[in-house]
């Protein structure tokens, strides 16, 4: 990959603070982007604000936790995922992504003290030594965007791969895999691949890569020896939608059955906040209500009828356990007869973890 061709456009002011700015991941990036301004500062606070928006980069190493059970949502179904703040805000700008409404205007932080990171998550894995642990760092951005030039998900990948239990997941709607082919131990690691039509990739997830370069990808970690997974979240009811899902369902189907180890699912979602952002998209103007974790959902009977297809269709193209995302009991049990903790393929993977 040319780093300074590609990252130059989204990358113009890295800073670091003095903890950060001898990492690896500092040199990296002052060896790989020459022309891209490298400067010390104490905190975030203390970048310049004409810098403070998502084409800088803030490397960090201040401790703190970086590392925890994924937020979840008030009243919903968890599936008891670990989240790793790896890599904190995005620049690929999804027209729903949550976190538009309140980081568009910090720059993209990277954690960089694998260190210590690793030393937390040690200690839960000790904790649970017979339990199947989920790590992943697609909570906070795209774990794979900047992957290439930092390189930080290899110390995950190989430190994790000692663990029989333990999941690591980087989750993606890049196609940037290929500084991760070469591990050679990878354990347990799961390459995810967010997937939409392509209809719906075009209008509403920026530079997101396209849906053939995505299945490509995964075609290419497969092979390598990953595991794959697929989160098809947010579903959006546009025009035409079941005829679209049902054809990327159906091009899942190349994947050797057993090397998709989850798929998720989950409609669009909207806090008020993001709604001006939304703008007069068509599909606003279906049935939405406001939930008790302050979202804005389909109602229930348009959600289940969703689910219900789309998980159809998956379980036909690939035969692999499904779940809902931020889901009430309510329609878990209309849309899979029962609630998570009752289903065999699921109960492994949403058990909780002891911290
Ligand atoms: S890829 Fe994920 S984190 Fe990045 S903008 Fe889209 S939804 Fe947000």
């Amino acid at each position: 990959m040319n780093y300074s061709h590609f990252y130059n456009d989204y990358i113009h002011a890295v800073y670091a603070t003095p903890a950060a700015k001898d990492s690896l991941a500092a040199c990296r990036v002052t060896e790989r982007l020459p022309g891209v301004p490298f400067s010390i500062v104490a905190s975030k606070d203390d970048i310049p604000e004409k810098h403070k928006n998502q084409k800088t980069v803030f490397l960090t190493a201040t401790p703190g936790k970086k590392f925890g059970p994924c937020p979840g949502s008030k009243r919903h179904l968890c599936c008891n995922y670990l989240t790793i703040n790896l890599y904190e805000g995005c620049p690929i700008g999804c027209s729903y992504c949550i976190m538009q409404a309140y980081l568009n205007f910090e720059p993209v932080t990277v954690n960089v003290d694998i260190e210590a990171i690793t030393k937390e998550l040690d200690e839960v894995i000790q904790s649970n030594p017979d339990t199947p642990i989920r790590i992943g760092t697609g909570e906070t951005g795209d774990s794979l965007f900047y992957d290439p030039l930092f390189e930080l998900s290899k110390n995950f990948i190989e430190h994790c791969a000692q663990f029989p239990n333990v999941y690591f997941e980087v989750k993606t709607k890049s196609h940037f895999v290929d500084h991760l082919l070469g591990i050679p131990n990878k354990g347990k690691a799961v390459v995810a691949f967010s997937l939409n039509p392509q209809e719906i990739i075009d209008a509403e997830e920026g530079i997101a890569s396209s849906l053939a370069q995505r299945l490509e990808a995964a075609d290419k970690a497969v092979k390598a020896g990953y595991l794959l997974a697929f989160h098809f979240d947010p579903i959006i009811r546009v025009k035409n939608w079941q005829e679209m899902y049902l054809n990327v369902a159906d091009q899942l189907s190349q994947f050797e059955k057993g090397k998709i180890v989850w798929i998720s699912l989950g409609t669009v979602r909207y806090p008020a906040q993001l709604k001006d952002r939304l703008g007069s998209r068509p599909w606003l103007y279906d049935e939405f209500v406001p939930c008790r974790d302050g979202k804005h959902r389909y109602i229930q009977r348009i959600r289940t009828e969703i689910y219900r297809s789309v998980a159809g269709w998956l379980t036909e193209s690939t035969g692999a356990p499904l779940y809902m995302c931020m889901e009430s009991p309510a329609v878990w049990r209309r849309v899979f007869g029962k609630i998570s903790s009752k289903i065999d393929n699921l109960c492994a993977i949403f058990t909780k973890v002891h911290r």
